[in-house]
């Protein structure tokens, strides 16, 4: 499933409530430093080098024209999130729309918050870091601390990529985000992998209690992937993680 528009929604989200979507990645193409092999976008499909993506100016105007039309019709709307066709800190005016996107926000719907889903590859950019610092929901995959893992589940595009980094520059938003992690199990390329054993849950608590985040969000497949076979965690399973998670005093959404 692609976005055809920059703009798209509003949705109901059961974490986010009534969600107005923005699409910053090149029109008809799913485009990310991850490839997960989860994505509900498929793989990638584009060439990163050869991505036009939208400018402020587009998003600007196709946000505005929305929003103004959803005030007219007194629409109500609780969140702008920045999600679409793959890793929105990857469009080079992420910061300058993140800036227009809160002048529209204060204007049109003051109480509407701003979020932004991300894969957390993109933070040692000092502009995106200094982006993401401004949303009120600032959502950052983890889907494990285990590196082997990541590289099978997530696929990182650049060779160079280390959760370990990551991590600490995680930590360094003081709890001001909120972490999101997909449990799931399977073979991909003749390699297994699971995310629910007691090694992975164990060490990437051991995280969370390193990086505080303000809340924890909790899932499974919902969707079709792109890679076959894929096992999806079991309700009991994510509610035991998540009870886990409360235990060291974080909010917790387990989404079943
Ligand atoms: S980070 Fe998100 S958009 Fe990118 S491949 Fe993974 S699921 Fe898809």
């Amino acid at each position: 499933m692609l976005f055809e528009k920059i703009v798209f929604g509003p949705i109901k989200s059961r974490r986010l409530g009534t969600s107005l979507g923005v699409n910053l990645l090149p029109k008809g193409n799913k485009i990310c430093t991850f490839n997960c092999i989860y994505c509900e976008c498929g793989f990638n499909s584009i060439n990163i080098k050869e991505a036009k993506y939208p400018t402020v100016e587009e998003v600007k105007f196709a946000l505005e024209s929305r929003l103004n039309e959803m005030q007219q019709n007194n629409e109500g709307l609780d969140t702008i999130t920045f999600a679409g066709d793959g890793e929105p800190t990857m469009n080079p005016f992420f910061l300058e729309i993140i800036e227009e996107t809160i002048r529209l926000r204060d204007f049109y719907f003051p109480l509407a918050k701003i979020s932004v889903l991300s894969n957390a590859t993109m933070l040692n950019n000092e502009r995106v870091f200094e982006a993401l610092k401004m949303v009120d929901n600032n959502i950052l995959k983890l889907d494990s601390v285990n590196e082997e893992t990541v590289k099978i589940i997530n696929q990182p595009t650049n060779p160079n990529f280390s959760i370990e980094k990551t991590i600490d520059t995680l930590s360094k938003f003081n709890g001001k985000l909120t972490i999101q992690t997909l449990f799931f199990s399977g073979v991909f390329n003749g390699k297994h992998f699971d995310n629910t054993t007691e090694d992975e849950v164990s060490a990437w608590l051991s995280v969370l209690k390193r990086i505080c985040p303000k809340s924890v969000q909790i899932y499974s497949l919902d969707r079709k992937t792109p890679a076959e076979g894929l096992q999806k965690a079991s309700k009991e399973k994510l509610q035991e993680i998540g009870e886990r998670v409360r235990t060291l005093g974080f909010e917790t959404i387990v989404v079943e």
